[in-house]
């Protein structure tokens, strides 16, 4: 490669070259918003903010600048998500670190999050700290992001992977959290003892057959272990639901993150052992798409009851 551009004759003098070639080969090789993602890639390697690029256009690259540029583009045309080529992502107003045990984040998971902050506030914790459990943390996204919006709540973070609760943690601790949190590892509700008004989980749920037909970005970086829900995707949700009661506070509810397709699914495994799922037609259970990517499930319909006459499903 030549000192001043890509290798195939464009250059990257500047910033405003760079952005342009590397914008011109993302999009050659097929990738979609290839000038926000080079807005990404070009700061990254320069190891500035992206608005600092616009106030910086004639800035020029350095030798070593534009090696780290090519690398990374090479790895964007390999599919690697931006998200991973940078190492972190934002979350709902957290910025989290991943690794390569961790799922990366996901906007859909937002969504779960506003619906359990929504359950939050239905829960009768006996003027008591809001307990939260959190199965299969990954980056610790969704706990993390419920602790930041619940100054009085206290959570547990389960993950299979250690090195995942290790990110976690760091996350936790980057955000002012870890007082609040503790982690360990357990699969699934296998090593928790104790009861929580909320057990929440975005578990693996892709049909182990669908995994390759995901988008690229998907299939080849994310771990199978975050994806796999075994063969019709439901496993997790099987498992965490035969054993849900038993650490279940009295008030307590379930909310899972589902496909888009599951929600019917999941709740009649969660009727199967006598808790109650909301109605499906809940708006809070969906997504800005309007699809149904929540399903909350309470100890008894009771706890629908009580609440604002929101949900009313008897119990
Ligand atoms: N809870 C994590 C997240 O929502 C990880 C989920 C997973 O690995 N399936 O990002």
């Amino acid at each position: 490669m030549n000192r001043a551009s890509l290798g195939d004759g464009s250059t990257c003098g500047t910033v405003r070259e760079a952005l342009g070639t590397a914008t011109t080969h993302l999009a050659a090789a097929g990738i979609t918003d290839a000038s926000v993602d080079a807005r990404y890639l070009v700061a990254h390697a320069l190891g500035i903010e992206r608005a600092a690029l616009l106030r910086a256009p004639e800035r020029a690259l350095d030798s070593d600048e534009r090696h780290r540029l090519a690398d990374l583009l090479a790895r964007r045309v390999a599919r690697e998500p931006i998200s991973r080529i940078v190492g972190e992502r934002a979350f709902h107003g957290l910025t989290l670190a991943l690794n390569a045990e961790t799922l990366d984040p996901r906007p859909d998971t937002e969504t779960v999050v506003n619906l359990a902050l929504a359950l939050a506030a239905l829960v009768d914790a006996h003027d008591g700290p809001l307990k939260i459990l959190d199965l299969g943390t990954g980056t610790g996204a969704i706990a993390l992001a419920l602790l930041a919006a619940l100054p009085d709540a206290e959570a547990t973070a389960t993950d299979i992977s250690p090195l995942a609760l290790e990110i976690a943690r760091r996350n936790a601790e980057r955000h002012g959290l870890a007082n609040r949190i503790r982690f360990f590892r357990s699969h699934w509700l296998e090593d928790v003892r104790d009861r929580y008004h909320m057990v929440i989980s975005n578990p693996p749920y892709i049909p182990s057959g669908e995994i390759a037909t995901l988008a690229p970005e998907v299939a080849r970086w994310d771990p199978r272990a975050a994806l796999d829900g075994g063969p019709d995707g439901l496993e997790a949700y099987r498992t965490i639901l035969a054993d849900a009661s038993r650490v279940l506070e009295v008030s307590g509810f379930v909310v899972f993150e589902v496909g888009h397709d599951q929600a019917a699914a999941v709740s009649a495994i969660a009727l199967d052992h006598g808790l109650a799922p909301a109605p499906l037609n809940w708006p809070l259970l969906r997504d800005l798409g309007g699809n149904t990517r929540c399903v909350a499930v309470a100890t008894s319909g009771r706890n629908w009851k009580i609440n604002l006459g929101i949900v009313d499903q008897g119990g």
